[in-house]
């Protein structure tokens, strides 16, 4: 299939998953069972979409790097088991190694709360022409953080300074910061990967049933759980605060794995295309130039 094709679908398909205002969002509004028209028996059909996304994916991303103008920044954030890992795994599979580096961000270790917040994250943002991938990111601040107060209390932060609009004035941080790297030529996609509790559970249990899953099975991940409530309202909150059209927020339905892939795939390749990648120009002079060398070669 043309790219141009590939790339009209990909908008048509990820854009009832945007949210690019936040006043009015709803996490309720938004079902984790979705398949939009695809239904289970669709399966090889959702199959062929992705590889043709895939692909497409491919291509866009050798023009943004023989560009070298724009960086892309894509940040995955969800509860555990929704599927984080295997998404960046399927969507950016046969893209060039070197154009594109995935970073994870866990509990930060004692030389990271030894300062700001954005510090950690802001070191590995991508270079140009690159795609940066942050698999959790400085997002996490204003969600485990906000839902076990005691990871605030071990921030070292100046007793004054943490106070009850702390949230507040990370989502502005957090906005000013987006912005300001949208103004430097990087594209920014936000993906919560949108897991019902029922389907976690599911998921938790056949980590313990299948030995070859047990390995991904955390006890502490089932803690988390009982927070489930407490987690829901903390992301509608981030969601609410920080969609931008600049940096747009899109909350994928994330009960079945098949379906999380094609939307981000289409979401990625929507904005890679936004950007109106093409490779780099040779100008007349240089041509006859290239000419030249190639006859003294011979
Ligand atoms: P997987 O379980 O698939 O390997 P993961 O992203 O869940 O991936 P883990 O090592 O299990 O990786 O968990 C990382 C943990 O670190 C998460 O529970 C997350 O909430 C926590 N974390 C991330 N950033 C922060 C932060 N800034 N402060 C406190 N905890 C954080
Ligand atoms: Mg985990």
């Amino acid at each position: 299939m043309e790219l141009n094709e590939v790339v009209k679908r990909a908008r048509k398909l990820s854009s009832p998953y945007r949210v690019a205002k936040g006043k009015s969002f709803r996490l309720a509004d938004c079902d984790p069972g979705d398949t939009d028209r695809f239904s289970d028996r669709d399966k090889p059909k959702a199959e062929r979409v992705l590889k043709a996304g895939v692909e497409a994916l491919i291509e866009l991303q050798g023009m943004l790097y023989a560009q070298d103008r724009w960086s892309v920044l894509l940040i995955f954030q969800a509860m555990d088991a929704a599927g984080k890992d295997g998404t960046i795994k399927h969507v950016m599979s046969g893209v060039d190694p070197q154009g594109c580096q995935v970073v994870s961000f866990k509990a930060p270790s004692p030389e990271e709360l030894d300062h700001d917040f954005l510090w950690r994250c802001v070191r590995h943002l991508p270079e140009r022409g690159r795609i940066g991938i942050f698999n959790r990111s400085y997002y996490e601040e204003t969600l485990v953080v906000r839902v076990h107060p005691e990871l605030l209390a071990r921030q070292k932060l100046p007793a004054k300074l943490a106070t009850d609009s702390i949230w507040d004035e990370r989502f502005e941080d957090i906005r000013n910061l987006e912005r300001y790297l949208a103004r430097n030529g990087v594209l920014i996609l936000k993906f919560f990967l949108h897991v019902s509790k029922e389907e976690q559970l599911k998921r938790f249990i056949s980590r313990l049933d299948e030995p070859g899953k047990n390995w991904k099975f955390c006890e502490t991940d089932v803690a988390e759980r009982a927070h489930w409530d407490a987690y829901m309202r903390a992301y509608e909150q981030v969601i609410r605060a920080t969609a931008s059209k600049h940096a747009p927020w899109y909350v994928v339905p994330a009960d079945n794995k098949w379906f999380t892939r094609i939307i981000v795939a289409a979401a990625v390749i929507d904005g890679l295309a936004s950007l109106g990648p093409h490779y780099p120009v040779v100008s007349d002079s240089r041509r006859r130039e290239l000419d030249r060398i190639r006859a003294s070669l011979e």
